[in-house]
Order: structure tokens, then C-alpha cells, then sequence
């Protein structure tokens, strides 16, 4: 079976796509601060699938699946749910170097 890179979802109770989170974002890209083509969400779940006690044992460079999805909430039935899902892949990179007595860039 071919895993799909994005699936989208309307409301799995009403069958409806009228997102809170849609709502809130089309006043912002009304008043000018958001791209017209950026779809909003309430909330998101990131992960990539892996095993913490394996993970030493994986080459720089591997690949492994990786997926975000993002939920939102039906503002005609009051459902919180996944409208859209997407599939793709983490590539392991080099682990930060950190010197000791030294604070990383980009850290708060
Ligand atoms: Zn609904």
C-alpha cells in the first residue's frame, strides 16, 4: 500500500469544514499579517517514528517516516479533530555541539 503525503479532513460528526481555526485566521489575513494561502490550525502534533534505546545505532543521514498532524475544532458540532494529516520523513543530522561554558546560539 502507498502511504499518502497529505490527507485532508473535514469533520468526522457534521461532515462540515467550518474550523475555528479558519475563522480566527481569515481576520488576520484580513487585516494584512498572514499569507491569503496559509491554512491555520488550532493546535499540531509532530513526531517521528523511532525508538529512544535504538536510536544511537542509526546512521547520519538515515531516514526515517515522520508526521505532522493538525488538529482543529467543528464550530458547527463542537468536534476536535485531525484535518489534516501529513506523512513524510526525518533525516538524522549531527547532534549540536555544545562547549562547555558556551550558550548556544538561538537559545533563550
Ligand atoms: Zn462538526
Amino acid at each position: 500500500m502507498e502511504i499518502p503525503t497529505v490527507l485532508e479532513f473535514n469533520c468526522p460528526v457534521c461532515g462540515k469544514d467550518n474550523r475555528l481555526g479558519k475563522l480566527l485566521s481569515d481576520q488576520v489575513k484580513d487585516a494584512g499579517w498572514m499569507r491569503k494561502d496559509l491554512n491555520f490550525y488550532v493546535s499540531k502534533i509532530e513526531g517521528v517514528v523511532s525508538d529512544p534505546m535504538m536510536e544511537s545505532r542509526k546512521p547520519i543521514g538515515s531516514k526515517t517516516p515522520a508526521f505532522c498532524v493538525s488538529l482543529d475544532i467543528c464550530l458547527d458540532c463542537g468536534c476536535f479533530y485531525a484535518a489534516k494529516v501529513e506523512i513524510g520523513e526525518a533525516v538524522k543530522g549531527l547532534p549540536p555541539v555544545i562547549q562547555k561554558g558556551k550558550i548556544p546560539p538561538f537559545s533563550s
